[in-house]
């Protein structure tokens, strides 16, 4: 006897515009019904930056537009369609009483909070509802598992030469790797050099899509965090293609260098800026990393380079997924170091005499944006030293970047700025003085205070704190062969010297909590 063909509800996330997608490229034009909606307890679930929401609105539109314009069928849903729940669960349960599918299909999401959703979702449904594997990651939670077990110790390093050799990228035919060396990190640590800019960057056209998701955004989020124009983001693949290209041919060649070289009003340098494209499913990562080593292989960028930039993808994006599957639910709610003090407000205002700290925040108000070292080595760097509660820093970096999804946010947060998972992730802290600041950025000129001072009004807070810091965790870091001078330095201040460090300390912690730091 014939079947009947039977309707699928394909469920698409704001972070899973990715055609290849099985969810995607198994769909029956004739049959199947995409679902993607806009709904507030995501948009709203943390303070979210207005441009992160605003991107993601406008490239779920478009994705659902390419979709219609391919000839399937989408039930898209607007934050202000008045029958909107304004939930997940509740817009899938709609659908289904709307459409009577056989079944719902969704990518696993990339949360521990949404997959726990799904999977009391799918008891309660009327029709079967299976949840596939997100297919776009180059490792998957088997292979992650597989790699992991047994290991004394989870180092990126040995995970990313394994992801190397399996994707067979910048390698030899012998088996090495390109160069004779697997990392070229050493190399690319210059502080910025007199006149160091950021290259051109590309800016996109609005369309009649954007500017009304624009609309929307103001008229409907008027109280949240950050500024929504000018908007310069990508929405589409063809975009994010653009985006990487020109990188790729443009800016690429400079990325190693000065990789975390931080400098006052120029918020990416020679960064890609693709990490809200490729989390939100614009553009593949291998396809990313191909064409790093494309460039290379031809001569148009240098080792150092192209190698940095594949590490972070290839390496660090893949090792974080798999330490969050790995160790949620309870990886969010770690705090080794037992830190308690709240978030300080100046994280949203910006308002703070420190003239790093405000140079930090004003790039991600105004761009939901800050390089990877402002993230660790400033923002970071003053929440681990000031012993901040790493769930409230969490809750901000999930916030106020246009890149951040769980997944990828929280080992990031939790584990390798603050410590705050024990070392599972960073094998020593990443705690660093106003020495290291002054010498990677010009941040120090014309700041309140002076990195040479450890104590004093004028003195950095960073330096007293991050002596502080290491006099109260002693226990825990005196033994760390990554450390050396760290306590020998210390032993040779004398008594003096520390007594005054330390009360110096506990005079930031003071202003901080009266907010005068
Ligand atoms: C406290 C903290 C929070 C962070 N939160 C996020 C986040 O929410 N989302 C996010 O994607 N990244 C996060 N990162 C990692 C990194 O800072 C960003 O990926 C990077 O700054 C994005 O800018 P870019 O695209 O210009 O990256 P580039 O510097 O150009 O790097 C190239 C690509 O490598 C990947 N990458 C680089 N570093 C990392 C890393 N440590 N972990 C995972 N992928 C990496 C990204 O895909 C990025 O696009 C965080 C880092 C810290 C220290
Ligand atoms: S002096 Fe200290 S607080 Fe001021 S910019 Fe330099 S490192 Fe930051």
């Amino acid at each position: 006897m014939h079947r009947l063909a039977e309707t699928v509800l394909r469920v698409i996330l704001g972070d899973q515009l990715s055609s290849r997608l099985d969810v995607v490229a198994g769909a029956d034009k004739d049959h199947d019904v995409f679902l993607i909606a806009e709904v507030m307890a995501e948009a709203s679930y943390v303070r979210h930056h207005v441009k992160k929401i605003a991107f993601l609105f406008s490239a779920m539109r478009h994705f659902a537009e390419a979709l219609r314009s391919a000839g399937y069928r989408v039930r898209y849903v607007t934050l202000d369609d008045p029958d909107n729940s304004q939930s997940l669960d509740g817009e899938i349960r709609r659908a289904v009483v709307a459409l009577a599918p056989d079944r719902v299909v969704v990518t696993e999401p990339g949360e521990w909070r949404l997959r726990e959703g799904f999977e009391a979702l799918r008891l309660a449904l009327s029709v079967p509802l299976e949840i596939q594997p997100d297919t776009r990651f180059l490792c998957s939670h088997a292979e992650f598992s597989a790699w992991a077990e047994g290991r004394h110790e989870l180092r990126m390093e040995y995970f990313y030469r394994e992801m190397r050799r399996r994707h067979d990228l910048l390698m030899e035919q012998d088996g090495k790797p390109v160069g004779g060396r697997w990392n070229f990190d050493t190399e690319n640590r210059k502080p910025p050099k007199a006149g160091l800019e950021s290259p051109p960057r590309l800016s996109f056209r609005k369309d009649r899509i954007t500017l009304e998701v624009l609309d929307l955004v103001k008229r409907i989020c008027p109280d949240f965090y950050g500024r929504l124009e000018p908007f310069h983001f990508a929405v589409t693949r063809r975009q994010a293609l653009q985006e990487l290209d020109h990188f790729i041919d443009h800016i690429l060649p400079g990325f190693g260098d000065y990789q975390d070289a931080m400098v006052r009003g120029e918020p990416y340098l020679s960064h890609s800026l693709l990490a809200a494209y490729i989390n939100a499913g614009l553009l593949y990562p291998l396809e990313v990393c191909r064409k790093a080593e494309v460039a290379y292989r031809a001569g148009r960028a240098p080792l150092n380079a192209a190698e940095g930039f594949i590490r972070q993808i290839l390496g660090w994006r893949e090792y974080v997924r798999g330490i969050y599957w790995r160790f949620m639910p309870g990886y969010i709610e770690r705090n080794a170091l037992g830190a308690v003090e709240p978030l300080p407000g100046f994280y949203w205002t910006g308002e703070t005499r420190m003239a790093c700290m405000r140079e930090a925040l004003r790039h991600t108000y105004d761009h939901a944006y800050s390089h990877h070292i402002q993230r660790l080595m400033i923002t970071g760097n003053f929440a681990l030293l000031a012993g901040i509660d790493p769930k409230e820093a969490h809750e901000w970096y999930l916030a106020v970047y246009a890149d951040a999804y769980e997944w990828v946010e929280a080992p990031n947060t939790i584990g390798m700025a603050l410590y705050a998972d024990g070392g599972l992730l960073a094998s020593k802290p990443y705690a660093a003085s106003g020495n290291y600041i002054s010498r990677m950025s010009n941040f120090c000129d014309g700041c309140a205070y002076d990195p040479s001072l450890s104590v004093g009004d004028r003195a950095c807070p960073f330096n007293a704190l991050y002596w502080d810091f290491f006099r109260r965790h002693r226990e825990r870091f005196s033994g760390n062969a990554r450390m050396p001078y760290v306590y020998s330095t210390w032993d040779k201040k004398g008594a003096d010297q520390q007594e005054a460090l330390s009360r110096q300390a506990e005079v930031h912690r003071v202003a901080l909590r009266e907010g005068r730091l």
